[in-house]
């Protein structure tokens, strides 16, 4: 009982160290005037764009994954951007900002759009076509899997085919290896997470709200969701020492109680 204790205390000790965040990265969805809530408007992604160049340096997927593996060492502290869905509006606003800051960026596509089940998405935006998500990949985004039709994989979704197969198609059409994953709406559980690895993804994203250390498990690997409703001034407010010790506490508690 008291190794336990004093394991704990030790625990909360590490989770309070007031070390600026060393690494975040956010999860967009869309940047458009659409209104719907994964709408960020084009003007205050400009906005935030302006806030991370002046206080982080904006690194790879690739790079962020390396300084969790232990091949890519962090300067300053830094942020990763990266959008799920796979939008078409992204060629509009998000693909031109960024050229113009020259900032990296990766997209979570699917295998089959035109099937995608649109009350998981809970949207009747357009997805991009395998030709626009080449435009990207020409840009120089990372293109990721984010699922074959975005499936509720709670309710015993076929993961063979919304998984493994969602890649090799990606990969036939894209003619690139399709490396990463995202967890439509972030949602796993042990099947689908053995299913991703088993398909041979090097890593797989979620949606808690935390930041990444060397400690982070590469198939669980944190994002912070941005919308519609985030101002300017809650925007900066994630980065801040207290919002990553709330975060990182909150982390602990649901990973305690999943296991
Ligand atoms: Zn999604």
């Amino acid at each position: 009982m008291k190794d336990t204790l004093s394991k704990y205390i030790t625990k909360m000790e590490s989770l309070f160290k007031a070390s600026p965040p060393i690494l975040m990265i956010l999860n967009y969805h869309s940047i458009s005037n659409d209104g719907t809530i994964v709408d960020v408007l084009p003007e205050e992604f400009e906005k935030q764009i302006h806030f991370l160049k002046s206080n982080f340096d904006v690194i790879s997927l690739e790079e962020a994954v390396g300084f969790v593996r232990g091949d890519f060492e962090i300067k300053r502290p830094s942020v990763v951007l990266t959008f799920d869905d796979g939008y078409d509006d992204l060629l509009d606003y998000a693909a031109p900002i960024l050229a113009n800051h020259n900032i990296p960026s990766a997209v979570f596509v699917l295998s089959d759009p035109d099937r995608v089940n649109r009350n998981e998405l809970e949207n009747d935006k357009k997805l991009l076509e395998k030709d626009q998500i080449k435009k990207l990949q020409k840009l120089g985004w990372t293109i990721g899997c984010h699922s074959a039709t975005h499936p509720d994989f709670l309710r015993g979704v076929g993961t063979e085919k919304e998984i493994r197969d969602a890649k090799k198609t990606l990969e036939k059409e894209l003619g690139c290896e399709i490396k990463y994953f995202a967890y439509p709406k972030g949602v796993y559980n042990d099947k689908v997470l053995k299913a991703v690895k088993l398909a041979g993804f090097s890593g797989a994203f979620t949606t808690h709200w935390a930041s990444l250390s060397k400690q982070t498990d590469l198939f669980r690997i944190p994002r912070i969701g941005v919308d519609r409703t985030h101002t300017i001034a809650q925007f900066s407010a994630f980065f801040t020492n207290w919002a990553r010790i709330y975060s990182n506490v909150k982390c602990y508690f649901k990973e305690s109680i999943a296991k």
